[in-house]
């Protein structure tokens, strides 16, 4: 519950032992931020929480900034905990965004829980979490998006159409809000993070970009909120997915260039798991996104396959060896 507060202000995951000089010198943060000294806070209006990241301004706070839809796991953790000893002030978004769901997906089911998140995010050591209602952000007459380009029309963006100019704009609405000195995002989501890495560079965003690693479950799948999803059945095949991306990475360092070659070992490993339904396999420029064919440099091998009802996504940069290291 919310009042069941860590004693540390910063949670925790506190950050006295990495203040730097400067911070510790600080003792006009911000009141209601978790830097000032209050335990972490939760705020759902523009307004407020504006308010605060002005007068952190004012004060050269370095504010770290975790977007999420929430219902946390350790991958989110993880974002959070790279934040935590990097940043004097870190905010957490929680909001799941209805514009980057297509019709019939899974906007109203998608796993939500308030409580058991701002725990969670307390222990990372959040400072603040921002948890706006959707017609906060979206207000009648909303009207105005941020489309990405290339970048979002293969991988998932063929599948999904609108789902990255959903993300581009609440991730370029959430900046201007809260004004970021450094924003995390998770490797799991590699179109994602392309797509918003070149957003922050193309309209001039003045945010650092912090990529995490994909955090896994010991068998490999990768951490999902829509995990839960899976039936006992899908979730022991699911890891297929992470098996069939070691098995190119394993390919590629020994010696195959082809990406055809690679592609369809990929599906006929993802095949012999008979509750998997695939919808694509990607050999792609890390950068780009654009396909490539032979495997000459550092490439990115993205997958998304449904399990039931559970849309899964993973990725994994493979590396050329032999002749070509
Ligand atoms: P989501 O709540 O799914 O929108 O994810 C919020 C952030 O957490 C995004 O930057 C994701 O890429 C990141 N994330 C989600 N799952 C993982 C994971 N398994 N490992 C690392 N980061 C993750």
């Amino acid at each position: 519950m919310q009042n069941v507060l860590s004693e540390s202000p910063f949670g925790a995951g506190g950050f006295a032992g990495s203040l730097t000089g400067q911070d510790k010198g600080r003792t006009n943060l911000p009141p209601g931020t978790g830097a000032s000294g209050g335990a972490t806070t939760v705020t759902r209006t523009i307004a407020d929480i504006r308010a605060r990241m002005e007068a952190c301004a004012k004060d050269g706070v370095l504010v770290g900034l975790v977007p999420t839809m929430g219902f946390f796991h350790e991958g989110h953790l993880s974002l959070m905990r790279a934040a935590r000893p990097e940043c004097t002030l870190v905010v957490v978004s929680i909001f799941v965004n209805p514009i980057q769901f297509g019709a019939g997906e899974d906007f109203n089911t998608y796993p939500r829980d308030f409580d058991r998140d701002f725990e969670m995010a307390a222990a990372a050591g959040a400072d603040i979490i921002f948890a706006p209602a959707a017609a906060e952000l979206y207000p009648d007459a909303f009207d105005t998006m941020v489309v990405p380009g290339n970048l979002a029309e293969g991988l998932c963006g063929a599948a999904r159409p609108g789902h990255f100019r959903g993300i581009a704009t609440v991730v370029a609405k959430l900046f201007n809000i809260v004004r970021p000195g450094i924003a995390y995002f998770g490797q799991k989501d590699a179109q994602q993070v392309a797509v918003i890495r070149h957003m922050a560079r193309d309209l001039n965003y003045n945010v650092g970009i912090r990529v995490c690693p994909t955090v896994r479950e010991p068998d490999g799948l990768a951490m999902s909120s829509r995990n839960i999803y899976l039936s006992k059945d899908e979730r022991s095949q699911a890891s297929v997915l992470y098996e069939a991306l070691l098995e190119a990475k394993a390919a590629a360092s020994a010696g195959q260039t082809s990406a055809a070659g690679i592609r369809r070992q990929i599906k006929r490993k993802i095949a012999s798991q008979y509750l998997a339904d695939l919808e694509y396999v990607g050999i792609v420029s890390p950068d780009t996104l654009e396909p490539v064919s032979e495997i000459k440099a550092e490439v990115l091998a993205a997958v998304a396959a449904k399990f039931g009802r559970a849309r899964l996504i993973d990725s994994m940069t493979l590396s050329p060896g032999g002749d070509n290291a």
